[in-house]
């Protein structure tokens, strides 16, 4: 279970989100659609605190933070948090000095302590997962977008997040790349993974969300199941938004 109650955070003069509130059951998929610059990936990133949020009250499975303009988080609390959480990011970021398996292994062994013989079978399962035990020696530059992105989920799924935050995860992938991508997401969706994902791609939304969530300067302006959003909106803003990525 995620909510969000109230979340505001601004860089600088900018206000980027402006009192988002919203709530993501255990084991369903929530799909963040919105224009560019609404503020979709910086709600993704107060989530796991890659970002600080200004103020607003989070919370991730059992654990809750209450952020006001003073407070002063601990590192530890920081970190507890986002334990919970893993990320999938648009530019993939694995490691490029470390093999496919290599990358997968290494927060189980640095964050979560597991020891190599443990984190290696795990990371070979995941590997297998999303369909590249057969590249788990390769090092990212001899793999392909897609590839790099499904060691990229592995990677994420290795910690046993609560939830998968996926930030744009195909935009960056040339278009014959982003089925086999889309494909192990929905896979995971399925199989209950709690997953919050900021994309473009409508199709996906429409086929994986239980939860669209429709984000505009910096506020949930629409959130239904994917047939109240996308054919059933009588919000003009939400209308607009799709009628210009139709
Ligand atoms: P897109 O679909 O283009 O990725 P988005 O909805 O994800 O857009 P954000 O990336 O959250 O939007 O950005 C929202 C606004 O916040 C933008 O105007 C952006 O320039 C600004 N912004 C984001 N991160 C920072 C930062 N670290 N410092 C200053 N401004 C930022």
């Amino acid at each position: 279970m995620i909510t969000i109650d109230n979340l505001y955070k601004r860089f600088d003069k900018l206000e980027v989100l402006k009192g988002v509130s919203l709530s993501i059951d255990k084991g369903k998929t929530a799909v963040i659609i919105g224009p560019s610059g609404s503020g979709k990936t910086t709600l993704l990133r107060c989530l796991n605190l890659l970002e600080m949020p200004d103020k607003g009250t989070i919370t991730l499975g059992d654990k809750t933070l209450q952020i006001t303009e003073n407070s002063r988080l601990k590192q530890g609390e920081i970190v507890s948090f986002r334990k919970q959480t893993g990320m999938v990011f648009q530019s993939y970021n694995l490691f490029p000095h470390l093999t496919a398996i290599e990358n997968v292994m290494e927060g189980q062994v640095t964050v979560l302590k597991r020891s190599k013989d443990e984190a290696r079978k795990k990371a070979l399962s995941l590997l297998e997962k999303v369909g590249l035990q057969d590249r788990a020696d390769m090092y990212p530059f001899q793999l392909s977008g897609g590839q790099q992105q499904r060691v990229g989920i592995a990677r994420a799924m290795a910690m046993d997040p609560e939830v998968l935050l996926f930030d744009e995860p195909t935009s960056a992938l040339d278009p014959e790349l982003v089925g086999e991508v889309l494909k192990v997401m929905k896979d995971l969706a399925n199989e209950g993974m709690t997953m919050v994902v900021v994309t473009h791609e409508m199709k996906f939304a429409s086929e994986a969300a239980d939860q669209v969530i429709f984000m505009d300067d910096g506020v949930v302006v629409e959130k239904g199941t994917p047939d109240e959003v996308f054919n059933a909106t009588k919000n003009p803003r939400t209308m607009q938004f799709l009628n210009k990525v139709a």
